[in-house]
């Protein structure tokens, strides 16, 4: 992945350098949401880059994926307000209709549409999925969906959301995960039509809701794929979710490396830089040394995945251990920066909000353990 794409990474470089920190610093600041980053993002072509060109995409794989979303984070802005849009593809690309895929990835190709939310998380199921309680009725030509969603991010700016409901209660199915379904979700139709958005202020500026669901109506030719399978279907679009996160805390990693080094190589205190004192270099190089290690697992799930396997492993580890080597890096930065790193104008304590969210969400850590334990080692299942 390093030296792969990087004729893309220079690009989205260059993209990026038209919003520089005192652009996000300033909608971090009202939590606004960046339009204007995302639609040269669109316009460029970047969020459709996984897009088979059959349906208007650049039609890359994964790692072009991975290289545009870490640029973005290495240049110290935040992809989260369009990510999503990357992996929620996926779970129409492989279980979606011709006629869905044809009306829905071209518009999204396009840049008419945009498909950023991904309603899975529910207050009263966590991390449980298939305890979640928003249900999908059956009747006619459409279902009646009625629940409630939790952090689902970018909710208000989305066209589209890729919705997790039950459609058999879970006392009718043999095993908890079946009788879920997956539905592409037109949110501006049901806008007032029974659907309503909440935001949630967070500590960092994320656009996360809460979206209520009071017998909204959903066309039956918007369901995915069959019905009772969806758990399935938002599980197989995990593993590329995981990875595309990893790669943008690997991003994270770098740009706080970076600005860690620099202070520590200009900043002088006691007649010297402070950067000669190895309780600042130490830290400093033991967040680069696990930087490039979370790298290389990265790398190994990325090109897992597009060998067409299934790395579940390896992408959860990715993640993982991503997760961890930003946030080493982010420790490393404020501490090195002293009191500036507390300082808005330095986007260091920006960041270190932004990317202390990825050791809890998509997964937390702990779930990655309970993977590993099980899926890997053969431990017992402990929930
Ligand atoms: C900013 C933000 C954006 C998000 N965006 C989205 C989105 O767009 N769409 C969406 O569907 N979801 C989204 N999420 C939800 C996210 O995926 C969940 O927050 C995450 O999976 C953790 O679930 P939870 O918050 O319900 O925690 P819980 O499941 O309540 O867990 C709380 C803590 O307990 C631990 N825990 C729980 N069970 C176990 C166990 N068996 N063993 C060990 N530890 C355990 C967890 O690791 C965690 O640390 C977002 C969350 C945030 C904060």
């Amino acid at each position: 992945m390093i030296d792969r794409h990087q004729d893309i990474r220079d690009a989205v470089a260059r993209l990026c350098a038209d919003f520089p920190g005192d652009y996000w610093r300033r909608l971090d600041a009202a939590r606004a949401y960046p339009s204007e980053f995302v639609d040269a993002l669109t316009a460029q072509g970047y969020l459709a880059a996984l897009i088979p060109e059959e349906y208007g995409g650049i039609g890359l794989g994964l790692s072009a994926g991975a290289a545009i979303l870490e640029e973005i984070h290495r240049a110290g802005g935040n992809a989260g307000a369009c990510h999503a849009q990357m992996y929620t593809m996926g779970t129409l690309l492989r279980h979606g209709s011709d006629a869905q895929k044809a009306r829905y990835l071209s518009g999204i190709a396009r840049g008419d549409l945009r498909l950023q939310a991904f309603g899975v998380t529910e207050p009263g199921s966590g991390t449980n999925t298939p305890a979640i309680k928003t249900f999908a009725r059956r009747a006619g030509d459409r279902y009646i969906v009625n629940g409630q969603k939790i952090w689902t991010s970018r909710a208000e700016y989305s066209d589209l959301m890729i919705l997790l409901a039950r459609t058999t209660p879970a006392d009718q199915v043999a095993r908890r995960t079946d009788g879920l379904s997956v539905f592409i979700l037109d949110m501006k139709a049901a806008l007032g039509n029974g659907l309503r958005i909440s935001p949630i202020r967070t500590m960092m500026n994320h656009a996360t809701c809460e979206v209520f669901f009071d017998d909204v109506e959903i066309p039956a030719e918007n369901l995915i794929g069959e019905e009772g399978r969806g758990f399935r279907y938002i599980m197989s679009g995990m593993n590329a979710e995981r990875i595309l996160i990893a790669a943008e805390c690997i991003g994270d990693a770098k740009w706080l490396i970076e600005k860690a080094s620099a202070y520590a190589k200009e900043r002088e205190v006691f007649g010297r830089p402070i950067g000669q004192n190895q309780g600042i270099a130490f830290p400093i190089a033991q967040a680069y040394a696990r930087m490039r290690a979370a790298e290389l697992m990265v790398q190994d799930a990325v090109r897992r995945y597009e060998a067409g396997e299934n790395p579940g492993a390896e992408a959860n580890m990715a993640k993982m251990l991503a997760a961890e080597a930003s946030w080493e890096a982010a420790e490393a930065a404020v501490q090195t920066h002293g009191g500036f790193g507390f300082a808005e104008e330095y986007d260091i304590e920006r960041k270190f909000r932004e990317t202390r969210l990825y050791q809890v969400a998509p997964i937390s850590t702990n779930l990655i353990l309970s993977y590993i334990a099980e899926h890997v080692l053969g431990l017992p299942r402990s929930y």
